[in-house]
């Protein structure tokens, strides 16, 4: 019985590291092999097909038939010099993940025979078999049928054999059933919003874009040893495992020296995302024991949410050639560090200006104070909400623990844009605005330095903290779909933006000049935005009390949190900018609660199974020897005498009775507990009592047979240990 263990861990340490095919060329030069950008388009496509889907790409213009046509045919050609045989759309249904369905490119040739064949109704449209994907009753109630359609804006690619290509994926009355399509419509709500604003201080701007840099963590274990681990392998964490005696207390791994198999991991895993376009930069070791973290240069945010998307799947993929399992889940291991994604987010123009950074002139950094003050209301007026889009079962496990920001989103400033802030707020309007010479208006915004954070001023408490030239989103979770956060916060800001400009304007249509129409409404704004600055310990207690005072989402319970996406305020704002209706964000909650509901379920199931088939064995086994050893004491010695020499033991055979039966009754409790939970008819109240109810109990459950793993016989033990887990590498 205890053998499995041992030979995984004695197969773990004799691992070596797995060779790297190094391309000969330069990173710069296989940067995209596989991916169809606009230098392959302009090879492989004639100029006026060419011409129209960058059009397409750019401005959102629409591409007729024959122009597919043509686009297919040279994507064809592409993918075909590469190796493919098959093409998919590659979509991101309201899983976690990425679906995929693939096609080969024969078709009958009339004659008896085969060719390849990819024509443009194929690449824009599919209908993939849709039923089986989370959808909340949309297609129930309205059209069974769903499809994947074509998103030009994000480049097709090759992986092995197949072409794929990026879609969202639809209702056939038209309701998003998937993560791009809300985004796509969040991003050009922001778009329009943000260009409007823009225009006030230069004409000249067409088109802003938000950009995304995200930030992946994520832990590595070894093959064997996940393997040996049912708990990991069926929910991604471990529902059980003491603290191994050394964990991070030191801070010995954070930054530290790469292991030499991780390290030929990262390499593999660079050159393939740098292959496929993604522009990885950033490697390191991260806090916790085996966690890792890996970043790219910041992209476009439809094209980095996709680049985050593939590159998950990825490491998953190359992980595995290295003797190693990817574990993105926020949080695999109880009492070390879990992982989070953040998500830096800010808007740039077409002009070229990052309208997150400030400027050099005094105008310049109005501008740039319209955008920080604009995002601070957005994020002031949507602070449930933008809790909500980043809540799962997963990372409830992460917020709040005294490692990642807590579940209050609120905003840091650092002390110079604070105090650029303050000076606004207490200066009079004549002082900000003073009529000088010829130019007209005098602008007394304060000098604000290009490099505005250094290292002593960054609040790693703060989830949504401003670093320079963006703002960092870092409640998001490492397994979660960006998109979700991006939806929200992309959309609050149109939304923001939108009324700044109402306001603004209705200041000038009563003959109020620009600059001092805007600098009134930011000063109003500054003062009712106060709420979400916090520059202070975001994990201390005194927090949770002013925030609750302040009058922010203070909510911990994730099916309570999701009510966020149906208030008022939500959807208000996600129906006036165009991202989602009412009855979408309803369908989509029923998805959320139902995901947490069935999540919660399969660990209490796994929890239940691995206690009476793993643990309760083996420490009834364990308590069996000590009986053992206690009654041939007595054979031995003289009653007294053996009655001492137990002792030890049988205070252990006690304590292990305790636990075990602690833990018989209550998984007994819990398979009841669920009964009743699932009686319960509606998504929500089900997601509550799972969370009310059953999820405590696996804390219960865990806390006994930790014990007893502290007690029973090293040798007996049949699950790799955390020292095993987070050590070997
Ligand atoms: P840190 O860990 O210090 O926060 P990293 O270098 O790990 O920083 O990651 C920072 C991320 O932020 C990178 O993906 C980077 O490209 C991105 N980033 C930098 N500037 C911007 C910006 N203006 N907008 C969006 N993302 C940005
Ligand atoms: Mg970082």
């Amino acid at each position: 019985m205890t053998t499995l263990r041992f030979r995984v861990v004695e197969k773990a340490f004799q691992t070596k590291p797995a060779a790297v095919h190094i391309p000969e060329e330069r990173p710069s030069e296989y940067f995209g092999k596989y991916v169809f950008n606009r230098e392959k388009m302009f090879k492989y496509l004639p100029t006026k097909v060419y011409q129209r889907l960058t059009d397409a790409m750019d401005n959102g213009a629409t591409l007729d038939r024959d122009v597919a046509d043509q686009v297919a045919a040279g994507m064809k050609r592409w993918a075909m010099e590469l190796g493919a045989t098959h093409y998919t759309h590659w979509f991101q249904p309201l899983t976690e993940g990425t679906a995929e369905k693939h096609d080969a490119f024969v078709e009958h040739d009339g004659k008896g025979g085969m060719m390849e064949e990819f024509s443009g109704k194929l690449l824009v449209q599919q209908e993939p078999d849709a039923s089986s994907f989370p959808n909340g009753g949309i297609r129930n109630t309205f059209e069974a049928r769903g499809y994947s359609a074509w998103d030009p804006s994000s480049p097709v690619f090759v992986v092995d054999d197949t072409l794929c290509i990026p879609t969202v994926f639809i209702a056939y009355t038209g309701e998003p059933l998937d993560y791009k399509a809300p985004l796509l419509k969040a991003l050009r709500a922001v778009d329009k919003a943000a260009t409007d604003v823009c225009r006030y201080f230069d004409p000249d701007v067409r088109k802003v874009m938000a950009y995304l840099g995200w930030e992946q963590e994520y832990f590595l274990v070894d093959e064997g040893l996940y393997a040996a681990r049912p708990d990991l392998l069926l929910t991604g964490r471990t529902l059980m495992g003491h603290e191994a005696s050394k964990n991070q207390q030191l801070e010995d791994h954070y930054f530290g020296a790469i292991p030499t198999r991780v390290a030929a991991f990262m390499k593999d895993l660079e050159i393939q995302a740098l292959e496929l376009g993604i522009p990885l930069k950033t490697r390191h070791n991260e806090v916790a024991p085996n966690q890792f973290e890996l970043a790219p240069i910041f992209e476009e945010c439809n094209l980095a949410v996709d680049h985050n998307m593939l590159i998950m799947s990825l490491m998953r993929k190359v992980a595995r050639t290295h003797g190693f399992r990817v574990l993105l889940h926020e949080k695999p291991f109880k009492g070390v560090n879990g992982s989070g994604k953040h998500n830096n987010w800010s808007l740039g123009t077409d002009t070229g200006i990052l309208l997150m950074a400030p400027g050099k002139t005094a105008e310049e950094n109005l501008r740039f104070i319209t955008f920080v003050v604009n995002t601070l209301m957005a994020v002031y007026r949507h602070n449930g909400l933008l809790k909500a889009s980043i809540m799962s079962a997963t990372n409830a496990h992460r917020l709040g623990a005294n490692e990642a920001p807590p579940a209050i989103i609120s905003s840091f400033l650092g002390t110079q844009l604070s105090r650029v802030l303050d000076h606004m707020e207490d200066s009079t309007l004549d002082e900000l605005v003073a009529l000088g010479g010829k130019h007209g208006m005098k602008l007394d915004i304060p000098q604000i330095p290009e490099l505005l954070i250094d290292n002593t001023d960054r609040n790693r408490t703060s989830p949504f903290a401003f670093t320079g030239n963006r703002f960092e989103f870092r409640a998001v979770g490492s397994e979660a779909n960006c998109a979700s956060a991006m939806i929200a916060l992309n959309a609050a800001m149109a939304e923001q933006l939108t009324d700044f400009k109402n306001d603004v304007d209705a200041l000038m249509a009563k003959g109020e000049q620009k600059l001092a129409a805007i600098i009134q409404v930011i000063r109003r704004y500054i003062k009712e935005c106060k709420p979400i600055r916090f520059d202070g310990n975001g994990y201390s207690e005194e927090w949770k009390a002013e925030a609750a005072r302040r009058g922010l989402d203070c909510e911990t319970s994730v099916p309570v949190i999701f009510d966020n996406y149906l208030s008022e305020g939500s959807v208000r704002m996600f129906e006036s900018t165009g991202v989602m209706t009412r009855k979408e964000l309803e369908a989509r909650n029923e998805v959320k609660w139902e995901t947490y509901t069935k999540k919660i379920q399969i660990e209490a199931r796994v929890l239940g199974d691995l206690v009476m088939n793993h643990i309760v064995p083996v420490a009834t086994e364990y308590q069996t020897k000590l009986i053992d050893n206690v009654y041939k004491l007595k054979g031995l010695f003289p009653p007294e005498q053996a009655g001492k020499l137990s002792a030890e033991n049988v205070a252990i055979i006690c304590k292990i009775a305790e636990h075990t039966s602690y833990i018989k009754e209550h998984v007994d409790s819990l398979v009841e507990a669920r009964k009743v939970a699932n009686k319960i008819s509606g998504e929500r109240e089900k997601a509550i009592a799972y969370h009310d109810t059953i999820a405590p109990m696996l804390e219960q459950i865990r806390y006994h047979v930790d014990k007893l793993e502290l007690m029973v016989d090293d040798q007996m033990w049949t699950l790799p240990k955390y020292r095993e887990l987070l050590f070997i590498r």
